[in-house]
């Protein structure tokens, strides 16, 4: 199969017909096989029959329900783990994104070699409480993952099918896939500038607290990408830093009580801030034995993906 489109979708009701509409046409005229799979993430609106109806006229259209909604990272996972095109396209179903780019996106995969293609919507048609913050998540996520992209969370990618077996989305990880990507070793990771709409029907399904968890799991995405199977060292470095610091503080303060100066220990402000230290250190020392822990029970500790092999069956 040459490609398969996923597109996660939460109360996408009208738009889904004509989504499925222009990506055929599309396919059609390049000639590709393909499939659609169209992942209800909980809709509570007539999405599900639409998809149920599109389903019975192609047996390209294929579709997948939540039992609630789990969150866009979810489904693309779930379409992920089922898509069987030697290239795969994710797009949002709200006709933001356009199909006309499935051509082009596919050829940089095939033709030049890329991992992954993410789309970048250069010139973007939203409200500027979505774009200036945006700005500013791709600005730091560029930096801190050394990854040259302009738009990471652009829901227009495209992928070898390798590459989507390898990688697991999950929590709200979707905006960082591409980081998620380079962690598992994909590193050919590039971009196109895509054409990008108005949403036509219905409204955004993400608020403002996308700015919160959108922080908040790129924090956990490196520091899980540095230390995920090594936990002590990131624990045990900062444990041992702050208990020593603390144990010099207080050895400074004991010697100077029984040399110089007379007052008691808890009279001075150090001796709390030199116990402070050693609490926390002691702490940080017995989380990173837990995490080790954890890490070693845990499923992925024995998981590694195999580019290669070579004389072995
Ligand atoms: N979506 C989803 N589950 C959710 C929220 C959103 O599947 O919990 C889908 C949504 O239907 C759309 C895509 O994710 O197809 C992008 O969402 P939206 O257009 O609301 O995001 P925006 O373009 O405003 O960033
Ligand atoms: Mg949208």
């Amino acid at each position: 199969m040459d490609v398969s489109i996923i597109v996660p979708l939460l109360n996408e009701e009208e738009s889904l017909a004509e989504l499925c509409a222009w990506i055929q046409k599309v396919v059609c005229a390049n000639g590709y096989s393909y499939e659609i799979i169209l992942i209800d993430d909980g809709s509570t609106d007539n999405s599900w029959n639409v998809i149920e109806e599109l389903g019975q006229a192609s047996p390209h259209i294929k579709g997948i329900k939540f039992q609630r909604n789990y969150g866009k990272s979810a489904a693309l996972n779930e379409g992920f783990r089922s898509a069987q095109g030697e290239v795969v396209i994710t797009m949002d179903a709200d006709l933001q994104d356009s199909p006309d780019e499935i051509p082009a996106l596919r050829s940089m995969i095939i033709n030049e070699g890329y991992d992954l293609v993410s789309g970048w919507k250069k010139v973007r048609h939203d409200p500027i409480s979505k774009t200036l913050p945006s700005r500013f998540f791709n600005w730091v996520t560029a930096k801190v993952s050394k990854i040259d992209l302009h738009d990471f969370n652009c829901g227009l990618k495209a992928y070898k099918l390798k590459v989507v077996k390898g990688i697991e989305v999950y929590g709200e990880m979707h905006r960082y896939i591409p980081l998620i990507a380079k962690w598992a070793g994909f590193k050919k990771i590039g971009e196109k500038v895509v054409q990008h709409y108005e949403r036509k029907y219905g409204k955004s399904k993400f608020g403002v607290g996308r700015l919160v968890t959108g922080g908040l799991d790129l924090a956990s995405i490196l520091f899980v990408g540095k230390y995920g199977k090594r936990p002590m060292h990131f624990f045990g470095t900062w444990g041992t830093v702050s208990f020593f610091f603390g144990f010099i503080v207080f050895l400074y303060l004991t010697i100077s009580k029984f040399f110089f100066d007379k007052t008691g220990l808890t009279q001075r402000p150090l001796f709390f801030f030199a116990i402070l230290a050693m609490i926390i250190g002691t702490q940080l020392f017995v989380t990173g034995f837990l995490a080790e822990l954890i890490s070693r029970n845990g499923q992925g500790r024995n998981h590694y993906l195999i580019e290669k092999k070579t004389g072995i069956l």
